[in-house]
């Protein structure tokens, strides 16, 4: 779960025999290296772009873990009591995080990563309360949102941690130019598709920011809503069946994150190719490719795009 620690730990361990008095925290707050907290794993991977090994990292959320209802262990309040900056990422995805900074007794400042995204619009059918009609939470598929996320972290860390700010400001923008450079490449990937092929159904409703920036339709959802908890009954499979043959559907979309039978099923059903793989809500394990916001892009982009070739 929080395997970033230990990496931060051997980081400061070699920072500290390289330069007398390097910049790694020691037990109490007041010493260097802010201590940061992430729910997601998108937030982790951006604060590392943003502020390498500057600050002690904990990502809560570890890869393939189900953001829209982590359960926070004990060990969770302890780090964000002694933490001095926790990033969320809002739009109802991690709310489960406020009682436990509340619970904490933190002093921590706690930044929603997200702010300033116009959030697309949620379905709000789902029943168990993670919609609140506040829209789509994955606003992560699309490098645009990202890039203000980005910006938003360098000002959150810069706040807490004004020594090294030229370098997070700096850092944020490096990243953005990355993203422009990614956003090109899947925007040339899409380019030779013909609008009628583009057409897709996703596992559960995380998608639609990517569609929206690359023009994929998206003609339904397994799981109905932007959460995840809900089953689909058999009639709603019936129906998407339906809408999969008269609307000429080319792929269905399965997250890595989901077990992708009931997808495999529709897909067989249809004779549509079934895209397993895609990363969602979480990014890639360490070492995928995906373990960043940008590679996971791509990787979701070519495995897309190769399906609706
Ligand atoms: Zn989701």
């Amino acid at each position: 779960m929080r395997r970033n620690i230990t990496a931060a730990l051997v980081a400061c361990a070699a920072a500290a025999a390289a330069v007398l008095g390097a910049a790694c925290g020691g037990d109490d707050a007041g010493g260097d290296g802010v201590r940061v907290v992430a729910t997601t794993t998108q937030i982790g991977a951006l604060v590392r772009e943003v502020a390498g090994d500057r600050v002690q990292l904990t990502v809560l959320l570890a890869a393939g873990a189900d953001a829209h209802d982590y359960e926070p262990s004990p060990q969770d309040s302890r780090t964000i009591r002694q933490a001095d900056l926790v990033l969320k990422n809002g739009i109802g995805l991690d709310d489960w995080l406020d009682d436990v900074v509340k619970n904490s007794g933190t002093k921590a400042r706690v930044v929603v990563a997200t702010e300033g995204i116009e959030p697309i619009e949620g379905e709000a059918h789902d029943d168990h309360g993670h919609d609140h009609g506040e829209g789509d939470p994955h606003v992560w598929h699309d490098p645009e949102n990202v890039k203000v996320m980005a910006k938003n972290i360098a000002e959150a860390l810069a706040d807490v941690d004004d020594v090294n700010a030229a370098t997070y400001r700096a850092n944020a923008e490096a990243y953005a130019k990355k993203l422009d450079d990614v956003d090109r490449e899947i925007m040339a990937l899409f380019a030779p598709i013909p609008p009628a092929q583009r057409k897709v159904v996703t596992n559960h409703e995380s998608l639609n920011y990517f569609a929206r920036r690359y023009q994929l339709e998206i003609i339904g959802a397994i799981i109905p809503g932007t959460a995840k908890e809900a089953q689909p009954s058999a009639q709603d499979l019936a129906k998407l069946t339906d809408l999969i043959r008269s609307e000429g559907v080319k792929a269905v979309l399965a997250e890595a994150e989901i077990d992708p039978k009931v997808a495999e099923q529709l897909a067989k059903d249809t004779g549509v190719r079934v895209v397993t793989g895609v990363y969602a809500d979480s990014l890639g394990p360490a070492g995928s490719g995906a373990d960043t916001i940008d590679g996971m892009l791509l990787h979701n982009a070519r495995l897309i795009a190769e399906a609706l070739k």
